[in-house]
């Protein structure tokens, strides 16, 4: 099989639901957490093919068909990897380089060389003379002419027709246009409007810097709306959108956190004052695809929002999306009716900086904010306080944070640990419970699985560890492959059933401490094996090299120790 670069199938995953996908296919009844349908694979009369939306796999129980999304269309389709990647890749909307799927790429690449030239129009415009107005505008709001370049920002000029002329002109027709949303219908027919209309543009690009939309606003105070945006189509999903991605992604690395801002001017802005990590979520609320994006950047999140209700609101909001895959951002809340944009031109680079750098741990924070709201002392406010406390952290289920932040909760109002988690996992629901159903086998086939479930995962598992002949000779077949979809399409099905029936046994609260667990376990047998390696070599030399192989060694059985004792999954 050909390289495919990895984040290509992690894009689609993330776009492409498993259980919408099976859903155009087979009737799925959800049970419990997970959906169920009779098996398309093999003949029965009870239900046993099983759909899980948080471990997107599938399995079924009777005949042992499973995998993710690319498996299932290959089973219905009677397809090929690559030919199932094509044609989901197309459903998700995201193009494969090299040639693949050029036919059904076609359109694609007109509204992307449509939205180009839109943008370069505007552009042009606005650093010409006619452009004027739109400059000063701009420039009020600290976007200057580098600014302008940076952000290829440009002006919709006050006309009802010009750019559907200009874009006629390079041979795009009124239909694309009108699909994309730069012009409207006009009611009673008649040639389509132009929709932005005297407004500052900002390209919005997708992950690979591509114009896919605009956010136009108004120049004059009276001009409704302030902000008129593209709407959704064929290029542009808003829950997909992270502005401006593609820049930040490098920054990022540098910072070693992503910003998370509410707008692109507040993303814009953050920017020109040197916060290139600054990201903005396009549509209202943060999305998990959006959430996984980020965390893909950095598991370190800082998000920045508007002190004021609203924002307060949106900054739990998106914490909750956070947590469901894994992650605690930290969070600031700005002075009340301040956003970055009107901070940072306010007060500057140093305060805001100083502002970011006191951004505190997302649930601690909530859970002093509410004690301004409850008082700890009266049985029936603190009741209250709990509720919401526990509520919010529900999501986390599973993850390793989450004791710590019940071991606080504890503290604070006096209830047990067991009994919080008792009211977080549901009666009988609990670890234990879930240790006792913790599927038996070597923890290696665990750790293996596991990891094919997640790409997050898949990067980190340490395959060098393995012992276990049958987990090695899968690890064999699979090694070297960079994202785990084309990995499970390695293994022949009854190796791939092992793996994925072993994922989908596990309940889903626990799996992420589940492969924690696993991946301590690999982590400690990696430096048991250099601890022998090292009082081998010991052995042989003298004196200086002596000391500082000791050095080591002595470092080494420091951090086994401080590794801990591995004993909730036991090896059967
Ligand atoms: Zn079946």
């Amino acid at each position: 099989m050909g390289r495919i670069a990895p984040d290509i199938l992690e894009e689609i995953k993330d776009r492409i639901d498993i259980v919408q996908l099976i859903s155009q296919y087979l009737p799925l009844k959800r049970a419990g957490r997970n959906f169920k349908a009779l098996c398309p694979f093999h003949t029965e009369k009870t239900p046993s093919f099983t759909v899980s939306p948080e471990k997107q796999f599938f399995h079924c129980f009777g005949c042992g068909a499973s995998g993710d999304i690319f498996q299932f269309l290959m089973r219905m389709e009677n397809v090929t990897f690559p030919e199932a990647l094509e044609r989901l890749a197309e459903q998700a909307g995201v193009e494969i380089p090299r040639g693949r799927g050029e036919d059904s790429g076609e359109e694609r690449n007109r509204l992307y060389h449509l939205h180009r030239e839109a943008a370069d129009y505007f552009h042009e415009v606005l650093i010409s003379s006619s452009g004027k107005k739109a400059r000063e505008v701009a420039m009020s709001r600290g976007l200057d002419s580098s600014a302008i370049e940076a952000f290829r920002l440009g002006y919709a000029p006050d006309s009802w027709d010009r750019l559907r002329e200009v874009l006629k002109s390079k041979g795009f027709t009124t239909a694309e246009m009108l699909s994309v949303g730069l012009l409207g219908e006009r009611e009673g027919g008649g040639e389509p409007y132009v929709k932005f209309r005297h407004r500052l543009m900002i390209p919005i690009w997708d992950s690979r810097g591509r114009v896919v939309a605009f956010g136009g606003r108004a120049l004059e105070p009276e001009q409704e709306p302030k902000y008129l945006n593209s709407p959704e189509h064929l290029l542009f999903k808003k829950g997909d959108i992270l502005y401006p991605y593609h820049v930040a992604r490098k920054a990022v690395r540098d910072m070693g956190y992503v910003l998370l801002v509410e707008g692109y001017m507040d993303a814009i802005t953050c920017h020109l004052h040197g916060f290139s990590n600054a990201i903005a979520a396009l549509g209202t609320a943060l999305t998990p695809s959006q959430a996984r994006k980020v965390v893909r950047l950095s598991k370190e999140v800082v998000l920045a929002y508007d002190g004021d209700e609203a924002g307060r609101k949106a900054a739990l909001r998106a914490a909750s999306v956070f947590f469901q895959v894994g992650v605690v951002p930290r969070v600031v809340l700005l002075p009340s009716g301040e956003d970055p944009d009107s901070l940072l031109r306010s007060r500057g680079r140093e305060a805001f900086a100083s502002l970011i750098s006191g951004a505190g741990d997302v649930v601690l924070w909530y859970m002093a904010e509410l004690e301004t709201r409850y008082s700890l002392s009266h049985p029936r406010e603190r009741a209250r306080w709990l509720k919401e406390v526990l509520g919010f952290l529900a999501p986390l289920r599973g993850s390793l944070d989450l004791e710590s932040y019940l071991v606080e909760v504890a503290s604070k109002t006096g209830v047990t640990l067991e009994g919080l988690k008792m009211e977080i996992y549901g009666r009988g629901k609990g670890r234990a419970r879930s240790a006792s159903h913790a599927p038996r086998g070597s923890w290696e086939v665990l750790y293996l699985a596991l990891a094919l479930s997640n790409p997050r995962w898949w990067k980190i598992f340490k395959g060098e560890v393995l012992e276990d002949p049958l987990v090695l000779s899968l690890w064999e077949k699979v090694k070297g492959e960079d994202d785990p979809s084309i990995a499970l399409a390695m293994l022949d099905d009854s190796e791939r059933s092992l793996l994925v029936g072993k994922v989908m046994e596990i309940p889903e609260e626990g799996v992420e401490e589940l492969f924690a667990s696993c991946h301590r376990r690999a982590e400690r047998r990696a430096l048991e094996r250099e601890a022998r390696r090292l009082k081998m070599s010991m052995e042989g030399v003298s004196g200086e090299e002596k000391g500082r192989l000791l050095a080591r060694y002595i470092e080494i059985m420091k951090s086994i120790k401080g590794a801990g004792e591995e004993g909730v999954y036991e090896t059967h």
